[in-house]
Parts: C-alpha cells; sequence; structure tokens
C-alpha cells in the first residue's frame, strides 16, 4: 500500500513510518516541521504541508491507499492553558484531513489516540469500554476525533483504526530516531537529560499514592511494538476487517522508582533526583487492558522496560555525540 503519514517527522509517527517501510510499503510523509524535525523524515518522500490545508492534502491523497495520522499536539499541561490550539488542531485540521480523504476516495484511516480519553480511571487495567472522562482537553480532543470517525464509518464508508497509547517510550534499534520533545516533559528523556546534565536533576512527581512505592504506576510500552500493531491495524483494514478502537499497552505497570532504578542499572549510575509534589492531574495507575489488539491483530507488545531504556539511552547518547562534533 501508499500510505501518508502525517506527522512522520514526529516522535511516534517517523517509528510508524519505518514500520510501514520494513512491511514493504511505501510510505509518504507529511509533516509542516512545526513541532516535527527534519532528520527523523530522512529517506522518505515528503510533502511539507498543514493537516488543515485542504488544498495540499488533496494534492497529497492522489495516489494514496490509506492514510495514519499522528500529526496532533499532544502537551496536556499546554492543552489546559491553551486549549483553543489543541481543538483547532487535533479536531479542527484533523476534519480537514478527513473529509479531503473522505473526498478523494482514501477510506482506509489509522488514528493516533490516547488512554487520556479515559480520564481517571474506575477500575485498571482499563478496557476499550470503560467510562470515557478525559480530564483535560487535549483527551476530549482526541475523543472528539474519534467520535467524527464512528460518525463518518456509517456514513461515508470510512474504516478507521483508533488506537489509544498507553505510555511510549524507547527508540528504535537502529538509534537514528528517537524523542525529541521541547520542553521534555515525559519520564524517561526527562531522567536521560538529568544523567546527562541537560537537566539539574529528576523530579519525581509525588510518592504518597496508594501504589507499592508510592509512585504512579503507568503501562509503558516500546515505540517499535507501538508502530507495528500500526501497520498491523492497517494491514486489517486491507483485508476487510471493520472499524475498531484498540488499547495500545502491554498490560504491565511500572512505578516511577521502578523506573529510575531500571534507568540507573542501564546507564551504570546513580541519577539526581528528588521528590516532588504531586503534578496536577496525574492519575496513580493507569494500566491497559490490551487483550482486544492483541486477538484481532495478533499481535503483543514484546520489548521490555529494559530495553526502552537501553534504546533511549543510545538515542540519547549518539545525539549528543552528533551535537558535539
Ligand atoms: N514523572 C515524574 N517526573 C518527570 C516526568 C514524569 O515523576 O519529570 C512521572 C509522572 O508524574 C507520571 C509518570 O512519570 O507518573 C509518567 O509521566 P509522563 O509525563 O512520562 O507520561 P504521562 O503518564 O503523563 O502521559
Amino acid at each position: 500500500m501508499r500510505v501518508l503519514v502525517t506527522g512522520g517527522a514526529g516522535y511516534i509517527g517517523s517509528h510508524g513510518a519505518r514500520a510501514l517501510k520494513r512491511r514493504g510499503h511505501e510510505v509518504v510523509i507529511y509533516d509542516n516541521f512545526n513541532t516535527g524535525h527534519r532528520e527523523l523524515a530522512q529517506g522518505f518522500e515528503l510533502i511539507e504541508g498543514n493537516v488543515g490545508d485542504a488544498f495540499t492534502l488533496a494534492r497529497a491523497l492522489r495516489d494514496i491507499d490509506a492514510v495514519m495520522h499522528f500529526a496532533a499536539h499532544s502537551l496536556v499541561g499546554e492543552s489546559v492553558q491553551n486549549p483553543r490550539k489543541y481543538f483547532e488542531n487535533n479536531v479542527g485540521d484533523g476534519l480537514v484531513l478527513l473529509n479531503t480523504c473522505v473526498e478523494c476516495g482514501v477510506h482506509k484511516f489509522i488514528f493516533s489516540s490516547t488512554a487520556a480519553v479515559y480520564g481517571n480511571p474506575r477500575e485498571v487495567p482499563i478496557a476499550e469500554d470503560a467510562p470515557k472522562q478525559p480530564v483535560n482537553p487535549y483527551g476530549f480532543s482526541k475523543l472528539s476525533f474519534e467520535y467524527a470517525m464512528q460518525s463518518y464509518d456509517p456514513a461515508y464508508g470510512l474504516r478507521f483504526m483508533s488506537l489509544r497509547y498507553f505510555n511510549a517510550a524507547g527508540c528504535d534499534e537502529s538509534g537514528e530516531i528517537g524523542e525529541l520533545h521541547d520542553p521534555e516533559t515525559h519520564l524517561i528523556p526527562a531522567a536521560l537529560q538529568s544523567a546527562t546534565g541537560a537537566r539539574n536533576e529528576l523530579q519525581i512527581f509525588g510518592d504518597d499514592y496508594q501504589t507499592p512505592d508510592g509512585t504512579c504506576i503507568r503501562d509503558y510500552i516500546h515505540v517499535d511494538d507501538l508502530a507495528e500493531a500500526h501497520v498491523l491495524a492497517l494491514e486489517h483494514l486491507a483485508a476487510g476487517g471493520a472499524s475498531n478502537i484498540l488499547n495500545l499497552g502491554t498490560g504491565k505497570g511500572h512505578t516511577v522508582k521502578e523506573v529510575v532504578t531500571t534507568i540507573e542499572r542501564v546507564i551504570g549510575r546513580e541519577l539526581p533526583k528528588r521528590i516532588v509534589g504531586r503534578r496536577p492531574g496525574d492519575p496513580p495507575v493507569l494500566l491497559a487492558d490490551p487483550s482486544r489488539a492483541e486477538k484481532m491483530l495478533g499481535w503483543k507488545a514484546t520489548r521490555s522496560l529494559e530495553q526502552m531504556v537501553a534504546s533511549a539511552w543510545k538515542f540519547h547518547q549518539l545525539r549528543s555525540r552528533a551535537r558535539a562534533v
């Protein structure tokens, strides 16, 4: 298939693009480099454009069989300060893309969704039919887009897979691509920055939660496991499979302290770190029930936390060296 990958110059999108290529699909990256990085799109056919630009999109979609839509804003805190930015981009521009797909006869659509649609879950692990009660505009924007896809399926024949990610982590084994957020708010890259001196210390947000060691539990999933699930979801649609919504996680949780200990083991030294207050809006435990994805796609996340940390560390070091020369 020839696949348009929006946000293919971003963290998860660049892994998705490579996973497609490895399976023999043709990839066209569509990115405006607002938060994407040219180096992550290297080696791919590229169209520079906005997801809200119907004219450029219509030309880009002419010979395309399917779309993987990764392009979005994804900072929870920013979404609370500036919800307009999130609804304009994640919903408004996303709908321009969806409408242009329908008009151009592109009916296979893979969407980057998020566990943030569940908000503070009543039960863990979380299955797809658990209540959807986002607690921030980011989660609302992703859920709104899911509702649009669900409405477009019977009306316009759109077939979609909405993939709700838990905590994406790690990098491709090649070390060529990885997580490059600015500012960096995610636990593993933030911890690695504290290891190299790029930040003074890692702040651990709260150790008074109702968990075995008092720190929050998350379901970390290797970005290559995520990327492979995207390709399988697309192939499922191409084989005539119906639209669906799937959680992507491992089903296994780790506390922040466990992640820190794993990082210290991998890099061979202690991190400068300090316990600080809770970060507002952090649920104590988020854990996926990934059984629907496993059954439907014949997929299972196989990579360990250790592999996520080791690959992220390799990327971090290669980049530090590249910047130094
Ligand atoms: N976290 C932390 N210090 C940081 C960044 C994150 O203690 O500098 C914690 C955060 O409170 C949460 C977990 O690590 O419990 C994962 O946070 P992250 O931002 O990576 O992902 P989220 O679960 O918010 O999507």
